[in-house]
């Protein structure tokens, strides 16, 4: 298998030109590069090579305790010794106060080379939000160095066994005892629930302080520190990354505190969750880059077949070939700009509901490539594809969780065809396409715009979520690739920049 190698040329690119992060009046370009070629390093010479072995060990529950895989633990004390924990905190809490955008570019190099660690990882800047937006003083003034040391890493504890997608089902009790909580109750699928990588855990526990009555306005968010009473009874076997403990956990009389308001517990969690959506579209174009890279690499060294003129032939001599490396390739720099350019939005304050509609496109689309991506390298690498020595299998089993995590793709295709659809998100979106398009029409324009206002007379349009997401995520690419093609000459190989643009504007290789 070839060696990771951080694409960090190409997230320059995208953040720089594509997304203009360059006028933004905090982007510091210097240091941008500076940590990205950092953690580029870190990552193909620290994290990478235990992403096959922490696959075949896996993380075990032995006497109630997670033990991560070798090598995960001395990784890890240098990830937090090197600060990288406290990336996005604020510098007066010790931490280094960088954009959001570079941490996107450090959050996708993390995922392609070792999506389990970056798991546990990463939901700490999540966590550090959600206390500096809804923590009280005492709490920030505990937690926040814990976190931003990597004393403390966290988890997000909404799934229970009745209660995946419908949050509203959630039955875990929250109870007041004297100036605090108490939480009894049953999570499931709790990523890094337990892990000896951290002395200690922050979970944030999201539970009934009202009645089952109350709905979603009965859920309440908690701090629930690693103690006795919040036990990992098991961890699940999974298709893929073994390397990151899938825990259900039990909750007993587990002490906890209220952070935020009482019955606003949603409204809290969706901090942590907004950014785990963009950072979940990110693991999917990394794990895109990943696949084209092997698949590429691969493509170029095996000899098979002839060439129209009958001369021995590469793989990558044959168009069909050709045609899924060039679609590979297509989908992670597509998919990154569609991400890239939703993080300067949010960063310009730019509108709820064009945020709302952004970060579901992202979702979708950037967790659909990877697999994708992984897909078409499996039939690049023909057989050997198939074998885990080429690595491009692992790759397939940890992008496919992507798609059904931080709320499954067709909660997030539901959407748009829902408060999507309503007139300020939607004209907004329509502005910012024509924007990236310049002087330039995206064939897709008219066709959106007229199924648009056909889905807005209709009763019920979620029936039509999946194919008015594909309308709009087709339209986006090609938005996004007319921006791209614009500015190819700021890539380090424009000529093939340019061809990836015309393979997705001529072909209409955005994924179905
Ligand atoms: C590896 C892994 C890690 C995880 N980590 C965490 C974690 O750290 N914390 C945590 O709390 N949870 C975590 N989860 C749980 C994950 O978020 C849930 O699996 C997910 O929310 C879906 O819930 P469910 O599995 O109960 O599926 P269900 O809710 O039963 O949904 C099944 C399918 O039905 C469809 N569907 C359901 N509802 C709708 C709807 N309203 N509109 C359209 N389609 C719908 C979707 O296609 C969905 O995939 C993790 C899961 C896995 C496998």
């Amino acid at each position: 298998m070839t060696d990771f190698k951080a694409p960090i040329d190409d997230i320059l690119f995208s953040l720089r030109h594509v997304a203009q992060a360059e006028s933004l009046a905090e982007w510091d370009d210097d240091i941008a590069s500076d940590i990205l070629t950092h953690f580029g390093q870190f990552a193909e010479g620290v994290l990478a090579p235990l992403n096959e072995s922490g696959d075949r060990q896996g993380a075990r529950l032995e006497n109630g305790k997670v033990r991560m895989p070798d090598g995960f633990g001395d990784a890890f004390a240098q990830l937090a010794g090197d600060g990288w924990q406290g990336l996005t905190a604020p510098e007066e809490h010790g931490g280094m106060g960088v954009s959001p955008l570079v941490a996107a570019g450090v959050s996708e190099v993390f995922s392609g080379a070792n999506h389990s660690l970056q798991m546990v990882c990463n939901l700490v800047p999540g966590a550090i939000s959600t206390l500096l937006k809804f923590g009280s003083p005492a709490q920030c003034d505990h937690w926040l160095p814990k976190l931003i040391s990597g004393q403390a890493l966290s988890t997000m504890c909404l799934t229970e066994p009745g209660a995946g997608s419908d949050l509203s089902a959630i039955r875990t009790k929250a109870t007041r005892q004297g100036d605090g909580w108490h939480i009894d109750g049953e999570k499931i699928f709790i990523s890094g629930g337990d892990q000896d990588l951290s002395e200690d855990i922050l979970h944030l526990v999201l539970a009934r302080s009202g009645t089952a009555e109350d709905g979603i306005r009965g859920l309440s968010l908690f701090l629930c520190q690693k103690q006795p009473a919040a036990v990992v009874s098991r961890i699940e076997e999974k298709m893929g990354l073994h390397a990151s403990p899938t825990c259900q956990m039990v909750f007993t009389d587990a002490q906890a505190e209220l952070i935020g308001e009482e019955g606003a517990g949603l409204q809290a969690m969706f901090t942590v969750m907004n950014h785990a959506r963009l950072d979940v579209a990110l693991q999917g174009v990394a794990h895109a880059a990943r696949a084209a890279q092997l698949s590429a690499e691969y493509a170029a060294e095996r000899k098979q077949g002839r060439k129209p003129d009958g001369a021995p032939a590469l793989l990558s001599d044959h168009a069909d070939v050709q045609r899924m490396l060039d679609s590979q390739a297509a989908l992670a720099i597509g998919a990154r700009a569609m991400c890239h350019l939703t993080l300067v939005e949010i960063e310009r304050q730019s509108s709820a509901p064009l945020l709302e509609i952004l970060t579901a496109l992202c979702k979708v689309f950037g967790s659909e490539a990877g697999t994708q991506a992984a897909d078409h390298g499996m039939q690049i690498m023909g057989g050997y594809g198939y074998l885990s020595e080429y690595g491009v299998e692992q790759v397939w089993r940890d992008a496919r969780i992507c798609a059904i995590y931080e709320g499954a793709n067709g909660i997030h295709t539901r959407a748009l065809v829902t408060r999507g659809l309503r007139a300020e998100g939607a004209d907004a979106f329509d502005d910012l396409v024509c924007r990236l398009s310049g002087d330039q029409t995206p064939p897709a324009l008219e066709n959106w715009r007229t199924i648009r206002m056909q889905l807005q007379t209709l009763k019920d349009p979620t029936p039509y979520a999946r194919r008015y997401y594909e309308m709009m995520s087709n339209l986006l690419q090609q938005a996004v690739w007319l921006r791209i093609r614009a500015v190819a000459q700021h890539h380090p190989d424009p000529a093939y920049i340019e061809r990836l643009a015309t393979h997705v504007l001529t072909q209409g290789e955005a994924p179905a």
